[in-house]
Order: C-alpha cells, then sequence, then structure tokens
C-alpha cells in the first residue's frame, strides 16, 4: 500500500513529509559512494575543494582516482594533450601511484575531516594475479585509510578495447584471486561491468549477465555494489532491465549485491519520464536496503558539477517514500562503509607491514 501512495506524482503532503523526513535524522541531503577526486590524467580538485563542494550538502563521501590514465601520445595527439578517454585513439594504461595520491590527500586531513570519506583503491590491473598484492600493500602502506576497492572496470563500452596487454574478463582467475583478498579482509568492492555489449541486438540476453551472477556467486562473502546497476552511455537499460536486476535482488544467493545509480548517463535514462522514474522507485521501494546513491563526479570543479546528478534525481527522490529515500541517500551508505571500515582496520592490525 506505501508504495501505492508514494509512487506516484508529487503531492504537497509527500514533499512536506520527505522535507521532515531528512530534518529530523541528519541535516545531510546524501552520502556518496562514487566520486572520482582525479580525472583520466590524475587531476582534479584538492580534497579540500571538494569538502567545500560537499558544504552541507553531502555528509561522507566514497573517493577515489581513477586507473586508467589516458597517454598523452605526441605521434598521435600532437599539441592537443587529451584529458577524456574519448578524446583520444592513444591507449589507456594502469596507473598504480593513484592510489597513493588519494591516502596523501586523505592524510592531510584532520580526524573530524577524515571521517566524512572512504578512500578506495583503484590503481591494479584486474587481469594480474599480482592484483590482490596490490592491494594489500596498499593497505599495509597506508593503514588506516581505505574502506574498499574500486571503482575499477572489467567489461566497459570505448575502454577496455584501449588497455593494451590482455582484456579483462569476468571468468579471469587474476579476479577471483584479488577478489578473495577483499573477502579476507573486508572490503567494499565497487565494480564496473556493462551488463552487456554496446548496440546489442534487442531481445538478446545481455552479454556478460550470466558471468557477473557466477562472479558474485563465486564470493558470497564480499560486498559488492555493481555501479550504475550495469548501464553505460550507449549500454541502455532493456525494457527488461529491472527485472533482470530484480531477479537478482530476490534471489538470496545474491543478498551481498547492491547497486549504484550513479552517472548523469544512466540518470538520464532514469528521468527521462515519469514511467521510467516509477519503474525505479518502484524497484528501489521493494528493495530499499540495496541501492545506494552516486554521483559519478569525475574531478568536479565547482560545488554545481558535484551536485548535478543528485539534483539531476529530483524525480526519483519525489517519488520515494520518505524512509527509503533516505535509506538509498544515507542509511545504505553508512551501513555497508561502516560495515567494511571496522573489517578493514581490523585487518590492518592483524597484519601489520613493519
Ligand atoms: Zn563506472
Amino acid at each position: 500500500m506505501k508504495q501505492l501512495i508514494f509512487v506516484g506524482r508529487l503531492t504537497v503532503l509527500s514533499l512536506l513529509s520527505a522535507t521532515a523526513g531528512r530534518s529530523q535524522t541528519t541535516t545531510y541531503e546524501f552520502n556518496d559512494s562514487h566520486v572520482h577526486l582525479t580525472n583520466n590524467i590524475q587531476e582534479g580538485p584538492t580534497i579540500r575543494e571538494l569538502l567545500t563542494m560537499m558544504s552541507g550538502k553531502a555528509n561522507r563521501v566514497a573517493v577515489f582516482g581513477i586507473p586508467l590514465q589516458q597517454q598523452w601520445s605526441y605521434r598521435v595527439d600532437g599539441d592537443r594533450a587529451p584529458t577524456y578517454y574519448l578524446h583520444s585513439d592513444a591507449p589507456l594504461y594502469y596507473y598504480s601511484f593513484t592510489d597513493a595520491l588519494i591516502a596523501m590527500a586523505y592524510k592531510s586531513l584532520t580526524k573530524e575531516q577524515q571521517a566524512r570519506f572512504d578512500p578506495m583503491i583503484t590503481g591494479f590491473n584486474p587481469s594480474d594475479m599480482y592484483a590482490a598484492d596490490h592491494i594489500r600493500r596498499v593497505l599495509q602502506t597506508f593503514p588506516g585509510v581505505f574502506t574498499g576497492i574500486g571503482e575499477f572496470t572489467i567489461h566497459k563500452e570505448f575502454v577496455s578495447a584501449k588497455i593494451p596487454g590482455e582484456v579483462a574478463s569476468l571468468q579471469d582467475p587474476a579476479l577471483d584471486r584479488l577478489l578473495a583478498f577483499c573477502g579476507d579482509a573486508g572490503l567494499v568492492v565497487l565494480i564496473h561491468n556493462d551488463i552487456d555489449v554496446p548496440f546489442a541486438k534487442e531481445g538478446a540476453k545481455p552479454a556478460y549477465l550470466d558471468e557477473m551472477k557466477d562472479l558474485f556467486k563465486r564470493h558470497p562473502n564480499v560486498t559488492f555494489i555493481w555501479a550504475h546497476t550495469g548501464l553505460g552511455r550507449v549500454v541502455r537499460p532493456t525494457k527488461d532491465h529491472l527485472a533482470l536486476i530484480e531477479a537478482i535482488l530476490r534471489d538470496p544467493a545474491f543478498q551481498h549485491v547492491n547497486f549504484d545509480i550513479s552517472w548523469t548517463e544512466v540518470a538520464k535514462y532514469f528521468v527521462s519520464s515519469p514511467e521510467a522514474t516509477q519503474s525505479l522507485a518502484a524497484l528501489i521501494q521493494r528493495y530499499p536496503d540495496r541501492f545506494l546513491f552516486g554521483s559519478d563526479a569525475a574531478a568536479p570543479a565547482n560545488e554545481a558539477q558535484f551536485l548535478q546528478v543528485f539534483t539531476q534525481y529530483d524525480p526519483l527522490w519525489n517519488s520515494l517514500d520518505p524512509e527509503t529515500s533516505r535509506k538509498v541517500r544515507l542509511g545504505n551508505y553508512e551501513r555497508i562503509f561502516d560495515a567494511a571500515r571496522r573489517k578493514v582496520r581490523g585487518w590492518e592490525s592483524a597484519h601489520p607491514a613493519w
């Protein structure tokens, strides 16, 4: 019944109750499970500038760099220095220093400021059996800093093919090895994997859905966040996209799997019509503990850029009941990241580096 009442057009009453629901519990509007402090060339705002952008709106942020550095190939691009992966035919390469950059930024903050960040490890090659060792080494070099890994990418439109060497795969033992380590250490795993190939045939089964499910099943003790619900810039939601996601949410074998709704490119689908918003809202109402808001802001230059996706989702916030909205904006983040912080700190004290 609740769902029928709230998943409809915005009324003055629901607006008032939503506002009341927010102010009772916190003065912040959201936590953000998906923020890149840097762009593809490791540049971006300082972490203090990000704090200013968060101001009174965002309480906590899962923050990370970008593992894939865009090469500036003078042979290819001349003086046109590319800053984005789509702006050059030159390759991307794994840039592990991004983790040290994030750790040092975090360590430059006061304890109170640090409490508002959950740094994530991203600078590893998921097709390398040694990736797990990189993650362990980062934890031991910077104890007390990291909460999870990601966002890292296996299959991603336009990106996977730009990385020299072996193409990442969901069936790679190297991925299993690094996820097994995350399970042991308690690290949250934020993974980007397109559910399908770009420009797939309508009606065909999404290319990577079964492989993702198998991966989740192989790692039942890892807390996963599947970024963007598997969508991308051109990997559009098919008619049954939400039904496929619901099949995962409904299955007790996937209780450890959560979804973020981040990225402007993804929000655009879910706010493209009242029906699209209401379908997502109805699904979230049925599984209120399994969705997290994320912005996917990448090196935001100002507060408006940082807040863009949160604002873009206004129709969604207006379609959820106050309690569900609060969980997606704030509560689910706190539950998942707080649990991970505790576990990772425990692992670190049991495994000192020196
Ligand atoms: Zn992504």
